[in-house]
């Protein structure tokens, strides 16, 4: 305990792992191996969630970096939702017609070891320069058929307030942009970054929402739903992102804790992604099958409020698919059979 309670700083080494019993003395050449190639950052608030006793704790799983990473499986790549394929400028990427992502850093609080965008995160990929960020904002500006901006990154909530604030009155000036949306995964990683400032930072004419990556329950711990509320209170509202993860959240009770903590929380859960086809991630796969069955079990158990849609990135960049598991059949007579949360059919006797 001792070790773990003066790790106040970001653990970013091997060394600083081991001391702050995320990982064994024997495992530091493999360690040393695994971040050379994936970058590893650890926030003191993820680090007092984790209990270094439980060999399975889900919250080290996600972040403590782990030899396994470094098998490979088909089908994985670098760019595994085919960003690069959409991106006209540096910074963009325009996958559907109405909408974009903003990228201005690579930075994140976290280096979680499921990230979809892994190889292109860390202190190594420069963040936007001005020059290439005011190009970003002509393309949006120039583009009316652009009605929502989403940031991430990285993470923006990374950024400065100075520079969310400039890439705020950027957009607020854009008459065709109607919504603004944030990816973060800041409100829970590292909740204190969640200043008034910040909140301030955020304040628009235009709808601005706030998605928060959360995987496990535990990671809303009173800070973090402190931090919540503090966005919240400026009238933003916010929906909760996760990850189907085996080994952290894939059995019914686990999501449905997370969920119910979510929607607690005044997050709506929005997205439950299929893990994705990113290069060392295969031990955090499931099958979609076993997501389908993990959405059924939800159905029944909770709130409609605590259900989120389950997607699948399509690798190329075809963009995102609900892969929900389907209740409904035709049936001989030309009606349906429904399945109801039960698993009972029904007969609805609609005709084609
Ligand atoms: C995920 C994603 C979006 C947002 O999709 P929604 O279904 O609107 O949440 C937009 N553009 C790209 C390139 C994406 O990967
Ligand atoms: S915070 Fe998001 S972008 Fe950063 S490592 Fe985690 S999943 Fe990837």
């Amino acid at each position: 305990m001792a070790a773990k309670s003066s790790a106040r700083r970001v653990a970013r080494s091997t060394d600083a792992l081991i001391d702050a019993g995320l990982a064994r003395d024997d495992q530091r050449a493999a360690l040393d191996a695994v971040a050379l190639r994936f970058t590893v950052a650890v926030t003191p608030d993820m680090i007092d969630l984790i209990d270094p006793a439980d060999p399975a704790d889900p919250i080290a799983r996600q972040f403590a970096p782990d030899p396994a990473e470094l098998t490979l499986r088909p089908g994985e790549s670098g760019d595994p939702i085919g960003d690069e394929a959409h991106s006209p400028v540096k910074g963009i990427v325009h996958r559907y017609p109405d909408r974009v992502l903003l990228k201005p850093l690579h930075t994140c609080p976290v280096y979680c070891r499921f990230c979809f965008r892994r190889e292109m995160v860390g202190p190594g990929a420069k963040a936007l320069s001005a020059a290439e960020l005011n190009a970003a904002l002509d393309y949006i500006g120039t583009h009316k058929e652009i009605w929502e901006v989403i940031v991430t990154g990285g993470d923006p909530f990374m950024l400065s307030t100075r520079r969310l604030s400039t890439i705020m009155a950027a957009l607020g000036r854009i008459p065709h942009v109607a919504v603004i949306r944030f990816h973060t995964r800041v409100p829970v990683a590292e909740p204190a970054r969640v200043t008034p400032d910040l909140v301030a930072a955020l304040k628009s004419d235009k709808a601005v929402y706030v998605a928060i990556h959360c995987n496990h329950a535990r990671e809303l711990t009173p800070a973090a739903r402190q931090a919540c509320r503090r966005l919240g209170r400026a009238g933003i509202p916010l929906l909760g992102q996760s990850v189907l993860l085996k080994g952290v959240n894939d059995n019914p009770a686990t999501l449905e804790a997370l969920m119910r903590a979510l929607v607690a929380a005044r997050i709506k859960p929005y997205y439950l992604h299929h893990g994705d086809l990113a290069r060392g991630t295969g031990h955090f796969r499931t099958t979609i099958e076993e997501g389908q069955a993990l959405m059924r079990a939800l159905r029944g158990r909770v709130s409609g409020l605590c259900q989120p849609s389950y997607v699948l990135d399509l690798p190329g960049g075809h963009g995102k698919v609900p892969v929900g598991p389907g209740y409904l059949n035709r049936a001989g007579d030309g009606g349906y059979t429904v399945e109801d949360y039960r698993g009972r059919r029904h007969a609805y006797p609609e005709k084609a």
